[in-house]
């Protein structure tokens, strides 16, 4: 079976035992570990569907939406670059995605109907209180990288949670303006600074979270120097790999205590599964296969 497939494929979508009703859309798509998470968890279930990664251009996204119902699908996964564009294509927008901006999660309805979810945000919460034990609530967070898709899902998750504060950070003005902007625009009352990477203030954050990919291609610094964290920090790196990043080798020279992308990846994955199926995830298998699954 092939491990990638393309929207050829999807027009003449192969028959498989079990068949392939779920899958994971992006450019690129061959590094997601979503397949080996879903797949994990569907067999421990004995659900007979399978899920495999579709690797689809932007010109090809809207088609490929059109054959969901068609060609038999429960749902499907989006990432880099088509989440945005997912908003677009899908009937129903619930609020999880107008507040990340993106879809990351396709239901395809019983009527053929499509709904669109954002799981990136509460997958966020969900494993911020499972790595340190605390409530957004009750934090002072800082978001490095408040300009892509993963900043604005964290920033919506920490404004609707009613953090302490809020500060964003952007390397550049422009993205940063329009994520202020829109967090506003949903939670008038949030208590928020914005400012650009140079201005990071240590003293009055208690959660930092990259939101930049900084760190994942070998040789890069860590997005803050260790000599700006304190001990007492707590630090959440996006990227997802079972290795230390160098923002949590930078925590460990503080004495901070860090965590990274693998089990927010976790938790959006179990939220995602349980919209499609509407029963609880086998969360400590999907945690072992993405565990085995994921970047060194
Ligand atoms: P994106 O939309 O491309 O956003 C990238 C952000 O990083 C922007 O704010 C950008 O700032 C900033 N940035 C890029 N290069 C930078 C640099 N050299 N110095 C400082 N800032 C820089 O990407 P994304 O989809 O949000 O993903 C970002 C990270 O989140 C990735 O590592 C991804 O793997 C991770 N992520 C993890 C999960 C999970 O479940 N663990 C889910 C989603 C994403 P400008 O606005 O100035 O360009």
């Amino acid at each position: 079976m092939k491990e990638v497939h393309t929207i050829e494929d999807l027009r003449h979508w192969p028959k498989a035992d079990p068949p392939l009703r779920l899958a994971v859309i992006g450019d690129p798509v061959a590094h997601s570990a979503s397949p080996q998470m879903h797949n994990a968890a569907l067999e421990a279930l004995g659900i007979g569907a399978r899920y495999t990664r579709l690797h689809l251009r932007a010109e090809e996204v809207a088609e490929a939406f059109r054959l969901l119902d068609p060609q038999g699908f429960i749902g499907i996964n989006c990432t880099i670059p088509h989440k945005s564009a997912a908003l677009a294509l899908v009937d129903e927008v619930d609020v999880s995605a107008k507040l990340a901006g993106g879809v990351n999660t396709v239901l395809v309805r019983r009527d053929g109907r499509l709904a669109g979810f954002s799981t990136d945000g509460p997958g966020f919460e969900r494993a911020v209180h499972e790595a340190f034990g605390v409530a957004l609530r009750e934090l002072r967070v800082a978001v490095l990288g408040a300009g892509g898709g993963a900043g604005r899902a964290v920033a919506m998750q920490c404004a609707g949670a009613r953090c302490q504060r809020l500060f964003l950070y952007n390397r550049t003005a422009e993205k940063l303006n329009a994520l202020v902007a829109s967090v506003l625009g949903f939670f008038p009352e949030c208590r928020l600074t914005a400012s650009t990477l140079d201005n990071i203030s240590p003293s009055e954050v208690d959660l930092f979270v990259n939101c930049t990919a900084v760190g994942m291609k070998p040789g890069e610094p860590s997005i803050v120097p260790a000599d700006r964290l304190l001990a007492r920090h707590l630090v959440f790196d996006t990227i997802y790999t079972a290795a230390r990043t160098p923002l949590m080798l930078a925590a460990d020279a503080a004495g901070a205590r860090s965590e990274n992308g693998l089990p927010m990846l976790l938790h959006q994955g179990v939220m995602s599964f349980e919209r499609w199926f509407d029963r609880p995830a086998p969360i400590d298998v999907m945690r072992a296969a993405l565990l085995a699954a994921a970047p060194r």
